[in-house]
């Protein structure tokens, strides 16, 4: 049972709410209850909604925006181990991982207040045409109005902040529906939020069942945004239901990297070995499907496979630990049924397997095409490696997906590293770097069915205001 401690109440238009009802919110690792959460349903969205249009009337400057996000950083920074903790506890991210999360958020709070002290429209080239001469034309950069924010499980604090930071910075309130199996670490940032001056209604938090609070921020017409990072089939559904909001999507993919004979191959097996198995493989441009040119496929797999089998499974709590539980049992059978498919269809399991819980960092050879550690997004610690005999076939086979997120290339040729940026169809392309890498000023979002959108504070707040135009007659 959680103590007092552990009990967090609502973010509703600047003050602190119960429920009278809660949700608990338990470790991956031990199944303890770590947290208890006032429970939100419909009716607190739609205050939370009412609250969010209202300070839509008295706009904050500019500089007051950048000043508050400039301090969130700061608390940031000041609480990181706190930070760090919560995300730990409830994600069950080894909590080195954890740290590092929680120091990006502190660079996409300062990236969100340049950007907020940048904010500005264009000048329209008016005499181009006899139709503009004599007339002086300029964009103003206004807030698209109330964001609906909507997070997944596995960074509950920085993709809450890539949707919070950039929402302010744009002069756009929030009502924020974090995942309900991890919702305080995004509680602790709206506590920062308020600490740094926030005033009331800017930002309001709700944690409760997706579908009530999803309904509201869907049929709500003072919503003019959905920003979700989340799974494709609610993501698109979102899209479906609400045709005429912005609904700016962040999903996942099936992440794929190509491994050239020409390769430095130690470094190869040293960025893929950690960047498959980071948080277990629950990053949406976690490592899955390695393609390496088969002259390499020996060298490789005789360095990867070590280098993934020293990798520490246990207690996300230990600073040992690079690889800790899946969020939950339900993905942990699900991730073990999927590995016994790729067997029995003809997979070879050269590391790991269905087997433990935690469940082992898992490579798998040969597994076939249609099997759906290949083709669907795993989501968990299991990766792919296959031969393949030329680059083109290995372009082929990592586009051959409905996703697009990030995809990779390891190679010596810079001729080669241009044409794969070419021929891979993704939203980002590495080279010489894992397609997990991001850094948070990057323009990060996927094509395809991973999404419509790029995130990253610059990227965030253009989506997050429209343009109007003034035309002056002189
Ligand atoms: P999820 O199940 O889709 O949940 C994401 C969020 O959507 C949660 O807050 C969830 O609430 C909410 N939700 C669920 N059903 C909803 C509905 N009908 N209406 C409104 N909201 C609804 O995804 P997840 O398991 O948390 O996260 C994993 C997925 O996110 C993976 O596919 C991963 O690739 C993707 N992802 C993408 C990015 C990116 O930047 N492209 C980054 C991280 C993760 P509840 O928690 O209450 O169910």
């Amino acid at each position: 049972m959680a103590t007092t401690t552990d009990t967090h109440k609502l973010l509703l238009d600047g003050d602190w709410i119960e429920t009278g009802d809660w949700v608990d919110v338990r470790s991956p690792y031990s199944g303890e209850v770590v947290g208890r959460i006032a429970k939100a349903g419909a009716d607190e969205a739609r205050r939370a909604v009412d609250a969010a249009a209202r300070v839509l009337e008295s706009p904050l400057p500019a500089h007051e925006r950048a000043a508050i996000l400039d301090r969130v950083a700061g608390l940031i920074r000041e609480r990181h181990e706190e930070m760090a903790q919560t995300i730990c506890a409830e994600a069950g991210k080894p909590i080195k991982t954890a740290r590092v999360e929680a120091s990006r958020a502190v660079s996409t709070y300062t990236f969100a207040a340049v950007e907020a002290r940048k904010l500005a429209g264009d000048a329209v080239p008016m005499d181009a045409s006899e139709a503009g001469e004599g007339k002086l034309a300029f964009t103003l950069r206004r807030p698209v109005g109330v964001v609906g924010a909507i997070s997944p499980f596995n960074f509950p604090c920085n993709l809450v902040a890539h949707k919070l930071a950039p929402a302010l910075a744009a002069g756009c309130p929030v009502v924020l529906k974090p995942a309900s199996q991890t919702p305080m670490s995004a509680l602790l940032l709206a506590e920062l939020e308020q600490e740094a001056g926030l005033p009331a209604g800017w930002l309001n938090v709700l944690v409760g069942p997706a579908s009530q609070i999803g309904d509201v921020l869907v049929e709500d017409e003072r919503v003019r945004l959905i920003t979700f990072t989340g799974s494709s089939g609610v993501g698109w559904g979102l899209q479906e239901r609400a045709p005429r909001k912005r609904v700016r999507l962040e999903l996942g993919n099936s992440t794929p990297v190509i491994v050239a004979a020409d390769a430095d191959v130690e470094t190869a097996a040293a960025k893929l070995a950690a960047n498959a198995f980071s948080f277990a493989g629950q990053s949406c441009i976690s490592v899955q499907r390695i393609y390496v040119e088969r002259p390499l496929l020996d060298d490789f797999l005789g360095r990867f496979v070590p280098k993934v089998e020293a990798l520490v499974v246990g207690d996300p709590a230990d600073d040992a630990t690079d690889v800790g539980p899946v969020i939950d049992h339900d993905n942990r059978n699900r991730i073990a049924e999927w590995i016994e498919e790729a067997e029995a269809a003809g997979a070879r399991v050269l590391t790991g397997g269905a087997g433990g819980d935690p469940l082992a960092p898992t490579v798998l050879a040969d597994a076939p095409e249609r099997s759906k550690v290949v083709c669907e997004e795993v989501f968990g610690p299991v990766c792919v490696v296959n031969g393949v005999d030329s680059l083109d076939e290995a372009y082929e086979r990592a586009n051959a997906t409905d996703f697009g997120l990030q995809a990779g290339i390891f190679t010596a040729s810079i001729s080669t590293a241009l044409a794969a940026a070419e021929a891979l169809e993704f939203g980002g392309v590495t080279v010489n770097e894992a397609p997990t890498y991001r850094a948070d000023q990057m323009p990060y979002g996927g094509v395809k069915g991973s999404g419509n959108t790029k995130e990253g504070p610059a990227y965030t707040i253009r989506e997050m205001t429209e343009e109007r135009l003034v035309v002056l007659q002189r």
